[in-house]
């Protein structure tokens, strides 16, 4: 644990630092109100696990204790916290590369159609997902939109993640594929907790979480939600969302058909 947890950690820290370095030399996009309030959000998240990792690593050098499964669930704390970091920098890097922009080389014919159903099938062999009933109702022919297949699927994944995270045991998520005029039409739905009316214009904010104290159960930083609507809006779609409190959301996508 210890050869993986220090270069996992040290990788995370360095990527941290190049990312806060790089977002204040290269405002692209955001106001500079906005930037500020990113990068101290994106330090505040930061600072904590870290605390918690040099807390550890520290109790854990200067201890003169030979209690074997001590020092193991030290090691198990920084693991955790150092993996959860990762998740948390490679949001943040994925943010920021995208920021508004695809690359054309990126650019491809992606049928949705196919995507979806492999997404579909992955995802109900997870672990996370096992306590959910995925169900999906797609279109007979293809549907082709213009985009970066690998953007498009992380959009999605992390639609169901919110289901998955959000809905009790036994929960019905489905994902819905149609076509509307010019439009490729995606549907996550699930029967959840739901969103209270005043969270919903804020939900795509990056960092804003309904309940902090439940995300955080749930581990969640509050950048899935800005990070799909970054991916749609490169992709010249639009997101949208309707939630009822105990009732369940369905979060729809829609992105121009090629
Ligand atoms: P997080 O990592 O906290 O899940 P997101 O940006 O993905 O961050 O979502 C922002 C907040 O919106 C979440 O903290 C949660 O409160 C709420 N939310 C998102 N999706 C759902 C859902 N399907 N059901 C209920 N609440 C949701």
């Amino acid at each position: 644990v210890l050869l993986l947890t220090v270069p996992v950690t040290l990788g995370v820290i360095g990527l941290a630092g190049w990312y806060l370095g790089g977002i204040a030399m290269q405002p692209i996009r955001d106001s500079y109100d906005q930037l500020q309030r990113f990068t101290a959000d994106a330090s505040h998240e930061l600072r904590s696990p870290l605390s918690a990792i040099i807390s550890n690593a520290q109790y854990g050098l200067l201890s003169k204790s030979h209690d074997i499964e001590a020092q193991r669930q030290r090691f198990g704390k920084i693991f955790d916290v150092a993996k959860s970091m990762n998740t948390l920098v490679n949001n943040l890097l994925l943010l920021a590369r995208h920021a508004g922009r695809l690359s054309s080389e990126s650019l491809q014919k992606v049928d949705l159609k196919s995507e979806l159903v492999q997404i579909a099938d992955e995802y109900t062999t997870q672990e996370a997902a096992k306590h959910l009933n995925l169900t999906y109702t797609l279109p007979t022919g293809s549907v082709i939109v213009l985009g970066d297949v690998g953007l498009l699927r992380q959009a999605v994944v992390n639609l169901l993640d919110n289901a998955c995270k959000y809905s009790p045991a036994g929960g019905q998520v489905q994902l819905r594929l149609f076509t509307q005029s010019h439009w490729a039409v995606i549907e996550v739905i699930d029967n959840g907790i739901g969103i209270p009316e005043a969270d919903l214009p804020h939900i795509f904010e990056r960092f804003y979480r309904v309940d902090k104290k439940r995300s955080r159960k749930t581990g969640g930083y509050g950048l899935g939600l800005s990070i799909v609507q970054q991916i749609v809006s490169a992709h010249g779609g639009h997101i949208s969302v309707k939630s009822v409190v105990e009732k369940g959301s369905t979060f729809q996508i829609i992105l121009p058909l090629k």
